[in-house]
């Protein structure tokens, strides 16, 4: 697949657990709800919750503050291994019939998708 130059990959998919390894956040755990491909951030449950001033809506009448998660570099976070619960650096490998794969070096188990 090709990069643009300057930018990096993200290494991390949607739906994947993820931990945080720098920042204020470091150390929490959580789910992966969006990947900003064109920013290279990440968007993890319950992780950088902002509170946000919102508008009255039909929703919600009254107004008021909400949060709701902001993004992160995703160079801030590793893939959290299903198999070993580490946060994990992460191989790509090829199956034999040709199918891309990620592996987790501390494991060597494949991870899902
Ligand atoms: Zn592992």
């Amino acid at each position: 697949m090709a990069v643009a130059a300057g930018r990096q990959p993200v290494h991390v998919k949607k739906g994947d657990t993820v931990e945080v390894i720098a920042g204020k956040h470091r150390g929490k755990r959580g789910k992966v709800l969006k990947v900003l491909l064109k920013d290279a951030k990440v968007i993890i449950e319950a992780v950088n919750l902002v509170k946000r001033h919102s508008k009255p809506t039909q929703k919600l009448p009254q107004g008021g503050i909400v949060e709701k998660e902001a993004s992160l570099y995703s160079s801030r976070v590793m893939l959290v291994c299903p198999k070993c619960g580490k946060a994990a650096r992460v191989a790509h490998g090829y199956l034999a019939d040709g199918t891309k794969v990620r592996m987790c070096k501390n494991c060597g188990e494949q991870i899902e998708r």
